[in-house]
């Protein structure tokens, strides 16, 4: 692993080249963005103590499958009334199940590069956090990584880099291309998707010739004060930059973009709201196509990060639960992953109320899944994860619980994304290609990788599942599974 200093002076003449303004204005409406702090703070005061009945219609909005308004989430985040937000569960799990059917979509994170010039005062690879070992992959490292990887049995991967000249766009391009280029027997992987820092549309048209998935970019707080202050300095500093990382990506022609709130900066409502407005943006600029997932991390600890057990705001169990209800309700079309910074038990009752996807076996120390856990690997993490099961036991359980573990890939490879995702997706009919495949891709998975206990549960669960699919695609997705049990990998329909 290289240990790499870099000299002030040229860090900072990076930095300067940036930001590119000109692609921010085009998107401001009289020089703001679409964010209104005050209209936001407004519609939460406005509708405090809704009548029942106003709920329920809202409940039957989303049951539609309509994205809801603004006013409508403001109404359903100020319900107090227990028994409403148990039929906010309920039509949460109704809505998961109609949309996406019972699987769950399961990646890993690899972190490759600590090395920031940012100073997130929540994030243990901050520039000032001297306790910090910076660690980048060689593309050697990125390899051994994603071998471990393969060998548990995963597919999909997010790849994750802090922001710095040692992890601009020509080093991410030559990870991701070492990722799809690595091989163990048959085991691949086939979708990468990336977490990284705003870039201009130059930089993201790279990213998109070498076949990323999903471009993922975390606003963190949507509360522009809030902002300023917990990105004191660096490029993360420019509020707006961020805002629009997505718009941009997609100019770049990246069709499935990710976004995100770090819940735990300032009030979750807000930041719900927000994400709201994110989505209906992004759709008002790109022809109907809003966000691919949300995510939702909370505030976790991390090494020699104290603002963390300052800040006032952070969710509660029972808050973040209702937090991701509401979501599921506002964009019942839109992806929500639920990730192993929560414990095993919060997972369990929040997956139902409409998450779809999640990362299990995670290891979030630079270069930590080809080496044991040490005391210097959580010196190496960004924060502390709290569930760290390995890829079988989450499957094993989630597969209890009635979920498919689904790896496909189908909808990337074939085309389906952007535009020609949410046109099916809007319309209810993921599931008719995403349960096909969820089966497919979790058969191989109990053929390759599981454990004796997770294969004779998941067989069972595949048995069950097919009595539930298209009767028509039935045949087909019969004939692969034989075909599957024969030696035959990556079939999809
Ligand atoms: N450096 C890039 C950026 O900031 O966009 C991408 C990688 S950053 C490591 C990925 C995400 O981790 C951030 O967007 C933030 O939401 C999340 N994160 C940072 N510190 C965290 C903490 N203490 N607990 C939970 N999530 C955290
Ligand atoms: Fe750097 Fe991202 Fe961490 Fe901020 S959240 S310090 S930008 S790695």
């Amino acid at each position: 692993m290289s240990s790499l200093v870099q000299e002030p002076k040229k860090v900072k003449k990076w930095m300067e080249n940036i930001v590119k303004e000109e692609e921010i204005e085009k998107y401001l409406e009289n020089g703001r963005d679409f964010i209104d702090d005050t209209q936001i703070e407004s519609l939460l005061a406005e509708t405090k103590n809704p009548e029942p009945q106003k709920v329920r219609d809202i409940i039957d909005k989303s049951l539609s499958l309509a994205r809801l308004e603004p006013e409508e989430t403001a109404t359903l985040l100020n319900v107090t009334n227990p028994e409403l937000w148990e039929e906010m569960y309920q039509a949460g799990g109704v809505l998961k199940r109609k949309v996406y059917g019972d699987r769950i979509v399961t990646f890993a994170p690899l972190y490759c590069s600590s090395f920031c010039v940012n100073n997130c005062l929540y994030c243990g690879f901050r520039q000032d956090n001297q306790l910090q070992q910076r660690q980048r992959l060689t593309q050697e490292e990125v390899k051994q990584e994603t071998e471990t990887l393969i060998s548990l049995g995963h597919k999909r991967l997010v790849m994750v880099y802090g922001e710095h000249p040692l992890s601009d766009i020509d080093y991410i391009a030559n990870t991701v291309q070492t990722v799809y280029h690595t091989r163990v027997g048959q085991g691949e992987i086939r979708r990468v998707n990336i977490n990284a820092a705003p870039m201009d549309v130059d930089r993201l048209r790279i990213l998109k010739e070498v076949g990323i998935g999903t471009f993922q970019v975390f606003q963190e707080t949507y509360h522009h004060q809030t902002y300023r202050q917990v990105h004191p300095r660096g490029i993360k500093s420019h509020y707006q930059w961020r805002l629009y990382a997505l718009h941009r990506a997609q100019e770049a022609g990246i069709d499935d973009v990710a976004i995100g709130a770090l819940f735990g900066l300032y009030d979750w409502k807000f930041e719900v709201m927000g994400l709201l407005y994110h989505t209906i943006d992004l759709e008002k600029h790109f022809d109907g196509v809003g966000p691919h997932t949300i995510s939702f991390p909370r505030l976790e600890a991390a090494v020699n990060t104290p603002f963390i057990q300052t800040s006032r705001y952070r969710v509660s169990d029972q808050n973040f639960k209702r937090l991701v209800t509401v979501l599921r309700l506002s964009v019942p079309y839109t992806g929500l992953i639920i990730t192993a910074r929560e414990p095993a038990h919060i997972r369990k009752e929040v997956i139902p109320v409409g998450c779809t996807q999640t990362d299990a076996s995670t290891r979030i120390g630079i270069g930590a899944y080809s080496e044991r856990q040490s005391q210097q690997e959580l010196d190496r993490q960004q924060f502390e994860i709290g569930d760290s099961r390995s890829l079988d036991e989450v499957i094993q359980e989630l597969a209890q619980m009635g979920y498919l573990t689904s790896f496909c890939t189908a909808g990337y490879r074939c085309g389906r994304t952007g535009r020609y995702f949410m046109d099916i997706a809007k319309k209810g009919k993921v599931h008719h290609f995403c349960i096909p495949n969820a089966i497919l891709t979790f058969k191989e998975y109990l053929m390759d990788y599981a454990s004796p206990q997770t294969r004779e549960i998941g067989e069972k669960l595949i048995s069950e599942k097919l009595f539930q699919i298209d009767q028509g695609i039935k045949p087909k997705v019969e004939e692969y599974l034989q075909r599957i049990d024969q030696g035959e990998r990556d079939l999809r329909i």
